[in-house]
């Protein structure tokens, strides 16, 4: 069975099961603000692309919060050339490959911006807040922010992974990707 794959209309779902929180707190900030900053849309695009959205599901989804925003016209203009430039459709057709974690990680996210691993760059108490929304109980939870502090973002991540899904992760989390995909193979085997 091959997993890389979601469609628009499962796209709430999955982020809910299966996203990881650099992506869940994304696509949350997106659906509430109806914008992201540069850094967040690629963050959240690349991954999206990774996790099998296709260009046509992926413009529907940016255009359908961004219109809200800014409108469809300067949507049009400004936004959705960029989209296509991540799905290599445009300009040099690079295909742009999704974000690792240490790529994440090692980010550098300013004022406004959304992107970053939340391990590593969420105050304690908007970590907490964020993983307790998740779903994470409070026994786990003391695990995961004693690896943040030993900044082992990469281990409180899997730790996060192991807490929702009960089961473990011997292999470790490395990639957003690879998050979903492991996820997406326990949930529906
Ligand atoms: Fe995302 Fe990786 Fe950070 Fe987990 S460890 S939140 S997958 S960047």
């Amino acid at each position: 069975r091959e997993y890389a794959e979601i469609s628009l209309k499962d796209i709430d779902q999955v982020a809910k099961s299966s996203f990881p929180l650099c992506m869940r707190h994304l696509f949350d900030k997106l659906k509430e603000d109806h914008h992201l900053k540069h850094g967040g849309r690629m963050q959240l695009g690349l991954f999206l692309k990774g996790v099998g959205l296709n260009l046509e599901d992926a413009l529907a989804f940016w255009r359908a919060e961004f219109s809200k925003k800014v409108g469809l016209e300067k949507f049009e203009k400004d936004y959705s050339y960029n989209i296509r430039h991540n799905y290599g459709k445009e300009g040099k057709r690079t295909d742009y490959t999704p974000y690792s974690c240490q790529k994440i990680i090692s980010s550098t996210p300013g004022a406004g911006d959304q992107h970053g691993c939340p391990y590593r760059h969420f105050s304690e108490e908007n970590l907490r807040a964020a993983l307790s929304r998740m779903g994470v109980n409070s026994r786990a939870m003391e695990d995961v922010m004693d690896k943040v502090r030993n900044r082992h973002y990469q281990l409180a991540c899997t730790l996060t992974f192991e807490a929702l899904h009960g089961m473990t992760c011997d292999a470790g989390i490395n990639h957003p990707n690879q998050y979903f995909s492991d996820s997406q193979k326990i949930l529906q085997p």
